[in-house]
């Protein structure tokens, strides 16, 4: 049958209008960008599953977090780099049920959110520190992975207290707890770290391997900061490797190599074959005394003044801010 030209058009115009509302109505990711004080440039996308006062608060969150970023050396890692947040599904006491890191031209961290996340629970949450802090190594993404867990389980910490989420006691009292978490993973005691390591992802030991980064970086730090009395930390040593490095993929040999060649005398490598050939997690209770926090009773106790309590106190601010 033949329609008249003009309802051929009329029926046309209906079926373009009706597209248009549908792709009005379809719901889309939202995207905003943000700076920091260098101009580096931040995009978020938040999913379309997202309610409006739930993308309030994931957006508040995501603020949060970057913020937390800067305060290791004043800027973001990357010229630009992206996080993602999508839906998912589970309960509101695990917010954040997965996570990922993702490298290349632009880096982009994925973030697994349940849909109706309460806000403060969302602050509160580790991962998101966590996989942001990854981002401060410019690391090829494999090989010696307890090296980058270990920067990110450490570093978490410290951006939360930075922060100001956390206070201090909580702050060494969640690295002493995990650090016991570390030397209770004893299921493959006697074999190197190295060994564990290589087959964490089907035999576990995640405790052991995570906590023996953490060991190795709060090791480093302690070191850094004796050696030049308070001046210099881990933070100028990322500092340095990111001025250089930033864009490159590297092998954990490569970092502990740039590291190392800003005068460290050794001291990344030093650490590195002791915490990779290591049968177990070692005591964190000497790095402990040396900044004046002692345990009893599974509770941290500060020694509240003395060269070791303001030696410990400089941890919550950047050396190089
Ligand atoms: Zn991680």
């Amino acid at each position: 049958m033949n329609f008249p030209r003009s309802r051929i058009v009329r029926w046309g115009a209906v079926l373009a209008c009706l597209a248009c509302i549908m792709l009005l109505a379809a719901p889309t990711w939202a995207a905003h960008v943000l700076y920091d004080n260098q101009g580096r440039r931040l995009e978020v996308q938040i999913g379309p599953e997202f309610s409006q006062p739930a993308r309030e608060q994931v957006t508040a969150w995501t603020e949060q977090l970057a913020h937390s970023l800067t305060l290791v050396y004043g800027h973001w890692p990357r010229e630009r780099w992206l996080i993602e947040v999508a839906a998912a599904s589970g309960s509101s006491d695990d917010p954040i049920p997965w996570a990922q890191v993702s490298r290349g031209k632009v880096d982009r961290v994925t973030f697994y959110v349940v849909r109706n996340p309460d806000t403060g629970a969302l602050l509160r949450e580790w991962t998101g520190y966590h996989e942001i802090a990854h981002l401060l190594l410019p690391y090829r993404g494999w090989g010696d992975t307890w090296f980058s867990e270990g920067l990110a389980t450490y570093y978490q910490n410290l951006l939360q207290a930075r922060a100001g989420l956390i206070s201090e006691q909580q702050m060494w009292q969640r690295l002493y707890e995990g650090f016991v978490r570390g030397r209770n993973d004893t299921r493959f005691d006697g074999s190197t770290l190295l060994e564990v390591n290589r087959q964490m992802r089907s035999q576990g030991g995640y405790m052991r391997v995570y906590w023996s980064g953490a060991w190795y970086f709060l090791a480093a730090d302690i070191q850094l900061r004796e050696r030049s009395n308070g001046r210099r930390s881990l933070d100028d040593a990322l500092l340095k490797l990111n001025q250089c490095c930033a864009r490159n993929a590297l092998s954990v040999p490569e970092i502990i190599r740039k590291m190392d060649a800003d005068d460290q005398a050794g001291m990344f490598h030093e650490l590195y074959e002791r915490l990779r050939n290591s049968r177990t997690l070692p005591d964190v209770t000497p790095l402990f005394a040396s900044l004046g926090i002692a345990v009893l009773n599974g509770r941290v106790q500060l020694q509240a003044e003395g060269a070791a309590a303001e030696r410990r106190q400089q941890f919550l601010r950047s050396t190089v801010l």
